[in-house]
């Protein structure tokens, strides 16, 4: 029977799973209605990060079942006040089983208001790479205004498995993502650079992120990620749904 190429595309669409690399699940009213709404759309992997240490407690509490994994640390916005809390993370990682990695952590500079402050978020983004390196499991980067210092911190400490999540370079700086083995996590937010940073890249480095609900509405939004590389690549959406998806299982070995 003749098959319309829109429902060989819904069909696709239908059978290929979607996957959420950075959200912040916790700060929803009602996590587990996200969840479920999420997973009647196609959703089959969420990474709901925390920050700080009430979300990693959080998150810790959410990561269960199929689906949800963790991702626990203290963001450089909370290294000035939390710096004594990455004692903590250790335990938190070893005694859930669902946490599969260390972020968001890293440097930002708009938040740093002097270059003291710039030095705290550099120490506790090391010493929490430090606890990634010894449990073996890979980190997820924030980084903003500081991408080469960055890359500079994470080669001195010879990082194996880091992804960017929101990443905010440009082609060539993708680039040396793309040769250190790292993941690009491209937000539902397009500007010049991000498009090009995506042609780019090789898309086995690529992977889709909402960052809800801070920047997208729920996790379902990695849609409009989707499409943004669809154009940019020429690689149907449901396809990629499927590439990104298997790209982070691979990654977080999940
Ligand atoms: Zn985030």
């Amino acid at each position: 029977m003749y098959q319309s190429t829109a429902s060989i595309y819904r069909s696709v669409q239908h059978a290929s799973e979607l996957s959420d690399a950075h959200c912040h699940l916790n700060l929803f009213p009602n996590p587990e209605a996200v969840v479920k709404e999420a997973v009647a759309h196609g959703m089959r992997l969420i990474l709901a990060t925390g920050g700080c240490a009430k979300d990693n407690l959080q998150v810790a509490a959410l990561s269960k079942g199929e689906i949800v994994f963790g991702i626990v640390g203290i963001a450089p916005d909370f290294a000035l006040k939390e710096a004594d809390s990455i004692d903590d993370l250790k335990a938190l990682v070893k005694g859930s089983g669902k946490i599969i990695g260390i972020g968001e952590i890293g440097l930002d500079y708009k938040v740093a208001k002097s270059d003291e402050e710039k030095g705290i978020q550099a120490d506790a983004f090391e010493r929490q790479i430090r606890i990634a390196n010894d449990l073996e499991i890979p980190i997820v980067v924030h980084s903003r205004g500081a991408l080469k210092e960055t890359i500079h911190i994470l080669d001195r400490h010879h990082v194996r498995r880091a992804m960017f999540h929101f990443f905010e370079g440009n082609g060539k700086e993708a680039k040396e993502l793309e040769e250190r083995g790292y993941l690009m996590s491209v937000p539902p937010v397009a500007n010049r650079a991000r498009k090009e940073a995506i042609r780019e890249i090789d898309i086995k480095n690529v992977v889709v992120e909402t960052d809800s609900p801070v920047v997208g509405k729920t996790p379902m939004d990695v849609a409009k990620a989707l499409e943004m590389i669809s154009k940019i690549k020429g690689i149907p959406q449901g396809e990629l749904a499927q590439i990104t998806t298997d790209n982070l299982r691979e990654f977080f070995y999940i």
